[in-house]
């Protein structure tokens, strides 16, 4: 038996290996039928008339808030607990990004806090399922109504999650998933808009394409006017042999999701009574898809315990990471904005004692079971240090 235990693992069948050789065969590599066909499907799934398929989530938001219209001047509220593309697509388009704390138990955006940081300048919310957990996306969704401020949801750990009654998706103007690796559904590297905006649909569907004219009614190939640009756009189509990858996977899609919530679960049953360790917190209204299982260490450790856990878990062959490291301390961030520690107090502290588990569909019980044995020695151990470092006083045995 393998004995490394990967952080994740796509799942990959036979039906996308056959899937990607069809299109190989048909000489049609980009701009075709595959990528309709996609688009069709996140689009329904999501319940927005419009699907535009990208060549990454990134890419993606990048086209939302261009085709919003915003950029130098204006604001745009994220989080700063979140993978940096939710913030770095703001300056790609020359605006400020405003951070706001997060909920502690969910992790997403604060929204009392999001409405209090509106102003004028604001021109857009960027809200994140972070790790998929879709809670407070209706009171975004009011606040931001209420504000007449149009809402994207970077749904990219989200897809396939229910909060409510709606699917993950439908809250915003406009929502972005993604599809390197990692995520629910891959398509090597790939992304995804979807709107009910008719507008933004047409306006990202020429971005994305070099900035050609879009017919209304017309895919962008038949338009016939390959080498007429309307605006400055950008080249994030997603390439036939992605999109036809990305079909298979949205088929298996429900399969998919529900071998994900049977590890989650397998996680929670054998977590469930260690005192040590803080799980994730979902809503009885949430139907959640899980992207990721992060769990954090009680308030009694800080960052270095946390990171000499992951050390040991590692040198037993378990992929572990320590999502997130908060956006707003990153260099580039440090640098441009003047952030510091203690900006976002509860970001920061959930930040320090983050551990994401090993987590794909295939894990099976043993798995999931040596990732915990291994976690809570690890734990352990600590915690044993912990106790004589406290109770060592001054005179005591010397200690270097
Ligand atoms: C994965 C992810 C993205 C997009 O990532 P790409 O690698 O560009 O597809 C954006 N935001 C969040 C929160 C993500 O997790």
């Amino acid at each position: 038996m393998e004995r490394e235990i990967p952080l994740s693992l796509p799942d990959i069948s036979q039906a996308e290996i056959d899937a990607v050789t069809e299109v190989m065969r048909s000489g049609r590599l980009s701009i075709g039928p595959r990528q309709d066909r996609f688009e069709e499907m996140v689009a329904e799934r999501a319940d927005q008339r419009h699907g535009i398929a990208v060549s990454s989530g990134t890419a993606g938001l990048h086209l939302v808030l261009e085709a919003l219209g915003v950029g130098p001047g204006d604001e745009v509220i994220t989080t700063p607990f979140s993978f940096i593309a939710s913030a770095n697509c703001i300056l790609y388009v020359g605006a400020t990004p405003v951070f706001v704390d997060v909920d502690p138990t969910s992790l997403n955006m604060d929204p009392g806090k999001v409405e209090a940081a509106i102003t004028e300048k604001t021109k857009a919310i960027i809200a994140v399922e972070v790790f998929g957990n879709p809670r407070h996306m209706q009171r975004l969704a009011q606040i931001a109504g209420r504000h007449e401020v149009p809402l994207i949801e970077d749904a990219c750990e989200g897809l396939g999650g229910v909060y409510r009654g709606r699917p993950v998706g439908s809250f915003g103007r406009a929502a972005v998933f993604g599809f390197y690796p990692n995520k629910q559904i891959t398509t090597g590297e790939g992304g995804m808009i979807v709107t009910n905006d008719d507008r933004l649909a047409a306006c990202c569907r020429s971005l994305r394409n070099q900035g050609r004219p879009v017919g209304d009614d017309h895919p962008d190939r038949e338009v016939g006017s390959w080498l007429q640009h309307e605006r400055l756009g950008y080249n994030y189509r997603l390439s036939e042999i992605a999109a036809a990858i990305g079909c298979v996977q949205m088929q298996r899609l429900d399969q998919l999701l529900e071998r994900r919530r049977q590890v989650a679960l397998m996680y929670f049953d054998r977590l469930m009574d260690n005192p040590d360790v803080i799980l994730p917190n979902i809503d009885d209204d949430t139907q959640m898809s899980w992207f990721v299982f992060v769990v954090r260490l009680s308030h009694d450790f800080g960052a270095q315990a946390r990171n000499r856990v992951m050390d040991g878990m590692r040198r037993h062959e378990i992929g572990v990471s320590n999502y997130f490291p908060p956006i707003h301390l990153q260099p580039c961030y440090r640098q441009r904005f003047g952030c510091e520690v203690g900006d976002f107090p509860l970001a920061e502290s959930a930040a320090q004692r983050t551990i994401a588990l090993p987590f794909y569909n295939r894990m099976d019980a043993t798995q999931v079971e040596l990732v915990c044995l291994t976690l809570k020695i690890m734990i352990d151990r600590e915690k044993l240090l912990l106790r004589r470092d406290t109770t060592t006083e001054p005179g005591g045995p010397e200690r270097n």
